[in-house]
């Protein structure tokens, strides 16, 4: 306890709290195309999604030579399936995420689509068979009806009006006198937490792709946002290859299939009935820590801490 209260632990705790939201601003931009394609290889070519398999094979990355990030991680995350992604603050989960979208390229293994390793499309093409919902939407000064369409630039009124719908996030637009032509302001200011994250929902409805990207929210929403932003979200997920980096306990024991990473290595795997069966394995110590506090969260702590 007396750790939280060091001023340079807090500091850097600061400093890494600012870097991360520029990778989650990036993040958001690239993946909207809204900047300038980054150059790809003469030999690119454009990425083709069947079923929507995605496989990472021995990844090895790190941002910087002295400290590798993730060491040989490997796992399947089949079509049409929720795959979760656990482990402590900096195991690497958001890095897997950025690496997919190849806003980084793997120092070493590979990451497919269809069997298609990512490394040698366009990012045009890869990124637009990818949407992210994050944690934190990023929605710009505009419309709601604007805000939805950075999904998709071209997607029509009717579109995006049934993304809403689909998004639980109808009834409160049409409650805003300007219904879809209500200006958010900076950031959504004039929104509630669980609005922004249905619109950043109906988003990647209208993106519609195949591949879904979802980090979880860490902080709890009140009862009813939380109902109606998680019914979205299963909306949204159905047949889609989702990747979630999950904190919601509920998500875990319903997802397809369960990675655990921790300090860049995948160290178990499986459905959350196998791995809570491993009494002495991180998963199970996770879920027991949880289960004593009663809450829906995951803890974001290793078990020790
Ligand atoms: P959290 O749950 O806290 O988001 P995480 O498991 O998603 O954690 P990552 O965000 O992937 O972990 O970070 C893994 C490690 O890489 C951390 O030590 C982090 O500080 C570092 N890191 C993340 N992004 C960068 C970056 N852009 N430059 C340098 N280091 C980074």
């Amino acid at each position: 306890l007396l750790l939280a209260y060091d001023p340079v632990r807090r500091l850097s705790r600061t400093q890494v709290n600012i870097e991360r939201s520029l990778v989650n601003a990036r993040m958001i931009y690239e993946v909207l195309d809204l900047e300038p394609q980054q150059r790809d290889a003469a030999d690119a070519v454009a990425l083709e999604v069947r079923e929507g398999d995605v496989s990472f094979e021995d990844v090895h990355f790190s941002y910087s030579a002295e400290s590798p990030i993730l060491n040989g991680v490997s796992f399947k995350a089949k079509a049409g399936r929720t795959t979760a992604i656990v482990g402590p603050s900096g195991a690497g989960k958001s890095t897997l995420f950025a690496l997919l979208q190849r806003f980084y390229d793997v120092d070493r293994g590979s990451i497919l689509i269809d069997g298609q390793d990512v490394a040698g499309v366009t990012k045009h093409s890869l990124r637009s068979q990818i949407a992210y919902v994050s944690q934190h939407p990023y929605l710009f000064e505009g419309t709601i009806r604007d805000n939805i369409r950075y999904g998709r630039v071209d997607a029509s009124d009717a579109e995006i009006e049934d993304a809403a719908r689909l998004a639980n996030a109808e009834e409160f637009i049409l409650a805003q006198e300007g219904g879809y032509d209500t200006l958010v302001g900076e950031n959504g200011a004039n929104l509630s937490g669980g609005q922004r994250q249905r619109i950043s929902i109906a988003r990647a409805i209208v993106r519609n792709a195949p591949i879904l990207l979802l980090d979880e929210a860490t902080s709890a929403l009140d009862n009813e946002s939380e109902a109606k932003v998680q019914e979205a979200l299963e909306r949204v997920m159905q047949g889609r290859t989702t990747l979630v980096i999950a904190h919601r306990l509920s998500t875990v024991v319903n997802a397809d299939h369960i990675v655990v990473l921790e300090e860049g290595r995948l160290v178990e795997e499986g459905t959350h009935g196998n791995l809570v069966a491993q009494e002495n394995g991180v998963y199970a110590r996770f879920h027991r820590m949880q289960r004593q506090r009663g809450e829906n969260l995951l803890d974001n702590k290793t078990p020790e801490d």
